[in-house]
């Protein structure tokens, strides 16, 4: 197979492997207990931590781990607005948002908190005037996303940030969990900021999120305090250990696997320039990674299906969404149902070859000769 959704999962690197297995098998103890060997194992996280900390310019004690992603954009949204209820019930986010920032929103909407999403201009961007006009006294949160994983745009999370300034009970929650190692990112601004190292070559079910000294987070799981009062359980010492390895490495080979990626994605948007079918829905100047792409009269779905058969994953919005429905991240910006209906994604990784973009080529003028209206 040739595998075209990194933007899903990434294969862990070599590294981060052996970081695992080391760590798991010399620090099995319980890193809360207060023998030597707990101890020990402790050291690994602090050890870890603070060089996670050290890489992304912030303290270690504002590094919380979880399961993922989605269980740290949980803690933050759901984290955030109960400790704040009684300041107020207001929440904006955007249209481009993962479903376990949307989905934690319905929650909160189903409780009583009134939700407000922002504009997207054809850009993909978020509207900043319309943003600035949905800002109230009573507006806890703005949760947006660095990037996103379904058209791969980039937001101004430094100008939402300023413009935040002027609302001093409104908490800024950034899903960065496709902008580590696609663009550089800063922390600077955000009040939280969730990401998760399968996405850049670590492993699954391991989860970050920063959280800015002296902000309150109500928790999701209660017990006792572990290495953190806000996530409470045992804390897998290898899972944090193999996520600053995948850090290290993501962060060192940066330049070297984007500039590959930007090459890529040029090539990839030149051949599909000339298909008129084809309408390219990613912004030009969103990460080279992700690249969303529509073709008229054949639908997502189909195109997965028939993709498949020709031995290509792609894959249709983000992996965990509801399937056969419009993109909401597509409508947003295109406003045409149809086209949000036939978008697909495909992503690409330093690991891509030149050859395999050529057979995703050649199988996409097959499907569109044969399906295409
Ligand atoms: N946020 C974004 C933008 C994502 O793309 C994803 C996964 O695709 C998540 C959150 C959820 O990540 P996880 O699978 O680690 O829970």
């Amino acid at each position: 197979m040739i595998y075209l959704d990194y933007t899903a999962d990434t294969p862990p690197d070599e590294r981060v492997l052996r970081t695992y297995t080391d760590i798991s098998a010399r620090h099995f103890a319980n890193p809360n207990s207060a023998h030597s060997d707990g101890k020990a194992a402790k050291a690994v996280i602090d050890n870890t931590i603070s060089d996670i900390a050290g890489m992304l310019g912030v303290q270690p004690d504002e590094l919380i781990f979880t399961s993922g992603a989605s269980e740290a954009n949980n803690l933050a949204i759901k984290g955030l607005t109960f400790a704040n209820r009684r300041r107020g019930k207001h929440i904006i986010s955007t249209f481009l948002e993962h479903s376990s920032v949307s989905g934690a929103l319905t929650f909160l909407q189903e409780q009583g908190w009134e939700i407000d999403l922002v504009n997207i201009l054809p850009n993909g961007k978020a509207d900043l005037d319309n943003l600035r006009s949905l800002l109230r006294e009573d507006t806890v949160l703005c949760a947006v996303c660095a990037v996103d994983s379904e058209l791969g745009t980039v937001q101004p999370i430094a100008e939402i940030a300023e413009i935040l300034k002027g609302y001093p009970n409104c908490r800024l929650h950034v899903d960065a969990t496709q902008a580590i190692g696609k663009t550089a990112f800063s922390f600077a601004g955000a009040d939280t900021v969730s990401f998760a190292p399968h996405k850049f070559y670590g492993l699954k079910g391991c989860g970050v999120l920063y959280k800015r000294e002296g902000i309150v987070l109500e928790p999701l799981i209660h017990g006792g305090a572990s290495t953190t009062i806000y996530r409470s359980g045992t804390p897998d010492t290898a899972a944090i250990a193999a996520c600053g390895t995948a850090l290290e490495i993501a962060l060192n080979e940066f330049d070297l696997r984007r500039n590959y990626v930007e090459k890529l994605n040029s090539e990839l948007r030149t051949e599909l320039a000339k298909m008129p079918q084809v309408r390219i829905n990613s912004p030009a100047d969103a990460v080279p990674h992700i690249l969303n792409i529509s073709v008229n009269g054949i639908k997502g779905e189909q195109m997965r299906e028939l993709m498949d058969k020709h031995g290509i994953c792609i894959s249709v919005k983000s992996a965990c969404s509801v399937p056969n429905t419009p993109s909401r991240a597509v409508f947003a910006v295109s406003r045409d149902r149809k086209n949000a209906l036939s978008s697909f994604r495909v992503s690409l990784s330093h690991l891509t070859t030149e050859e395999e973009v050529g057979e995703f080529l050649k199988a996409l003028r097959e499907i569109i000769k044969t399906n295409a209206k």
